[in-house]
């Protein structure tokens, strides 16, 4: 088997994947013709090199958080955000995903309100799951510029859609600029998520802020996004360092989106080596797959060649990332597609 093949046949759970951002240019394309159609007004002129951030572009953090308002305004309307989810979802089936937990913030928009918007995903979700064999999960996020009234009217739709479809949703996430807002305010709307069954993620340590990182890691969240400034030679200290070793969060990292967001210089300094020789639990996961221009096979095939992994080491990352799904129903049977795959290859 070829090295393209391998990776694009190995069977793989995405956990960190933002609807937004994941919308390819041929849904991009799909969705302004659905406008055009429509006779919607596209304020987009989404020019394809403005939504993408390549490696060595010039913006800074805070100007990469506006291309995702070019994706946003193509997903405004209930039937818009339909294609978007079914057209993303075929996309990561396509690319060897067997199971993925997307991600979303609900938006009160011209055409839509919140609760609308979390309908429109469970039902889509729910749509393509009869035809596809890919697994589908859903996560609602909380954006850090929602103010405190904002993020616990979420939480609560979140409980309130959590119980109608725990088969659909399965956890809640804060997410958006680190710059702005604080954890601390968000906690009581995560607690209240949390104290109704929901799994927690936070996107943790991803500019240099050891005070915040101390309280997100004594939070004790189910697993946390990128965790790049954590190690002190990444920016974090001895003392959030030693806590995630003691802890052992499960980290999802996003190696490209760190590198094209100068988060991280090179793929050879990411903090991938570092999680991963000190066995923290390390799930390669795409981010924006859109915004990247990447899919989760090209991560894991960039990880694996920057890293010089084997190729029996490369399954076990995928293997284990099965442990850290918040469907705790599908487990078994995501783990015992990786073994079949482990012992079909002779692993
Ligand atoms: P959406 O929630 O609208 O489906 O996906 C896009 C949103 O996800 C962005 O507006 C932003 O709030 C969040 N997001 C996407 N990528 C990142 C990232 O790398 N870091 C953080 N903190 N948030 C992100």
């Amino acid at each position: 088997m070829d090295s393209d093949t391998f990776f694009l046949e190995l069977p793989k759970v995405e956990l960190h994947a933002h609807l937004n951002g994941s919308l390819s240019q041929a849904t991009m394309l799909q969705l302004k013709r659905f406008h055009a159609d429509s006779g919607l007004e596209d304020k987009t002129n989404a020019f394809f090199d403005e939504f993408q951030i390549g490696a060595g572009d010039t913006r800074n953090l805070t100007d990469c958080f506006q291309v995702f308002n070019i994706a946003h305004s193509l997903t405004s309307t209930p039937e818009a955000l339909t294609i978007a989810t079914r057209l993303t979802l075929q996309e990561f089936q396509d690319d060897g995903c067997c199971y993925l937990e997307l991600r979303s913030t609900p938006k009160e928009t011209p055409h839509m309100t919140k609760v609308q918007y979390i309908e429109t995903l469970v039902k889509a979700i729910q749509k393509s799951s009869l035809h596809l064999t890919m697994i589908t999960r859903l996560i609602v996020s909380i954006n850090r510029k929602s103010s405190i009234t904002e993020a616990e009217e979420i939480a609560k739709l979140t409980v309130e859609y959590y119980k109608k479809h725990p088969d659909v949703i399965v956890g809640i996430e804060l997410s958006g600029d680190p710059m702005a807002g604080t954890f601390q305010s968000f906690v009581p709307a995560l607690t209240q998520a949390r104290n109704a069954g929901l799994k927690v993620t936070l996107h943790c340590g991803e500019v240099c802020n050891p005070v915040e990182v101390m309280e997100m890691l004594k939070f004790k969240p189910d697993r946390l996004g990128h965790g790049t400034c954590i190690h002190p030679k990444y920016g974090g200290t001895e003392e959030t360092w030693e806590t995630l070793c003691k802890l052992k969060i499960p980290v999802e990292v996003c190696l490209t989106s760190n590198v094209n967001t100068k988060s991280t210089p090179d793929y050879e300094s990411h903090h991938f080596k570092v999680f991963y020789d000190a066995e923290i639990p390390t799930i390669i996961c795409t981010d924006d797959k859109g915004v990247f221009s990447t899919s989760l096979s090209q991560e894991y095939q960039i990880c694996v060649k920057t890293f010089s992994l084997t190729s029996s080491q490369t399954a076990r990352l995928a293997l284990n990332a099965c442990q850290y799904v918040f469907a705790d129903n599908v487990r078994k049977t995501l783990n015992d597609k990786l073994l079949n795959f482990i012992g079909k290859h002779s692993l």
